[in-house]
C-alpha cells in the first residue's frame, strides 16, 4: 500500500529488503537514500511476516534519517515489543501510525491515527482536507476507546489462542518452518504453498498466500481466528495429511 500511496502522488518508491531474519540494518536501509529522500516506512511489527523489526535499528534510522520516518504499528497491540508512542517526545521526524483495524476489530470503520509532535501536526493541518473524521465515526471512535479494558482482553485471549495454534501447526507434517510473531497471525513455511492454499480455500478455509512475496516463497500467512476456526484449520491440514497430498511426502520422507 505504501508503493501505491507513493504511485498515486506520482512520487518516487523504494524498496528495500529485509535480510534473511526479516530484520534490518539502519546503515543498509539507509544507503537506499539520497538527498532527495523524504520519507521512510517502516512496519513493526512487520506484515506478513510478523516479526517486530530492531529497535535500536528504527531508533538509529530515525537519528540519522535528515527526513521524516513513519513507523507503521497496525498490530503493536498484540507485540512484546512496547510502541513507539512513548517515546514520541524524543523524535521530532517521527509519526507513529495506528488503527482501529486490527486490535480493535473495527476494520470496516476505516479509522486510522497518525501521532506525531507538535510541529509535524501542524503541517499535515494546513494540507490536509478541511473536512474532519465525520462524526459517526467520531462517535464510534470514542465508544470503542471507553472499552479499553474489554480490547485487552480480546487481546490476551487471542494471544493464547496463537499459542495453542502455533503448537497444533508445528506438529503437522506440511508446515516446514513457523516465523515468531509479535502480530495476530502466523507465517508458516509450508511443503507446497499454492497447493496447500488450493487446498483449504477448497473447503472454505481462507489464508493469505504469500508465496510470490519477496524471502516469503513457499510461505502462508495464516491468521488466528476464532477457537472453532482456528479447529476447522488444523482439522483441514491433518485430513491433508490423511489423503497424501503434496503436504504430507517431503517431510516424511
Ligand atoms: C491493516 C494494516 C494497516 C491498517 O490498515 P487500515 O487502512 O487502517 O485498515 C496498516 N498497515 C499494515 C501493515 C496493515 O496490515
Amino acid at each position: 500500500m505504501y508503493q501505491v500511496a507513493a504511485g498515486v502522488n506520482n512520487v518516487e518508491y523504494r524498496r528495500v529488503l529485509l535480510n534473511k531474519s526479516f530484520d534490518f540494518t539502519a546503515d543498509s536501509l539507509l544507503q537506499a537514500t539520497d538527498s532527495h529522500t523524504r520519507l521512510i516506512f517502516l512496519c513493526s511489527p512487520n506484515n506478513p511476516t510478523g516479526n517486530s523489526l530492531n529497535r535500536e535499528e528504527i531508533v538509529q534510522t530515525v537519528r540519522r534519517f535528515d527526513g521524516i520516518v513513519v513507523l507503521d504499528e497496525a498490530y503493536i497491540d498484540f507485540s512484546r515489543q512496547a510502541s513507539f508512542l512513548e517515546e514520541l517526545n524524543l523524535y521530532p521526524n517521527l509519526i507513529v501510525l495506528q488503527t482501529f483495524s486490527k486490535a480493535w476489530a473495527s476494520a470496516a470503520v476505516r479509522l486510522g491515527v497518525a501521532f506525531a509532535r507538535p510541529e509535524i501536526v501542524r503541517i499535515m493541518n494546513k494540507v490536509k482536507y478541511p473536512y474532519n473524521i465525520n462524526q459517526l465515526t467520531q462517535d464510534y471512535a470514542l465508544k470503542m476507546l471507553a472499552k479499553e479494558s474489554r480490547v485487552k482482553r480480546w487481546v490476551e485471549t487471542l494471544l493464547r489462542d496463537r499459542e495453542k495454534l502455533w503448537k497444533r501447526l508445528s506438529a503437522l507434517p506440511c508446515i516446514e518452518k513457523l516465523y515468531p510473531t509479535d502480530a495476530n497471525f502466523i507465517l508458516a513455511g509450508v511443503t507446497d504453498a499454492n497447493a496447500v492454499y488450493q487446498y483449504l480455500t477448497d473447503r472454505g478455509v481462507i489464508v493469505r498466500n504469500r508465496n510470490t512475496v519477496s524471502l516469503c516463497a513457499g510461505c502462508l500467512r495464516i491468521t488466528v481466528g476464532t477457537p472453532q476456526e482456528n479447529k476447522t484449520l488444523i482439522d483441514a491440514l491433518e485430513r491433508m495429511n490423511l489423503t497424501g497430498t503434496p503436504c504430507t511426502p517431503l517431510k516424511r520422507r
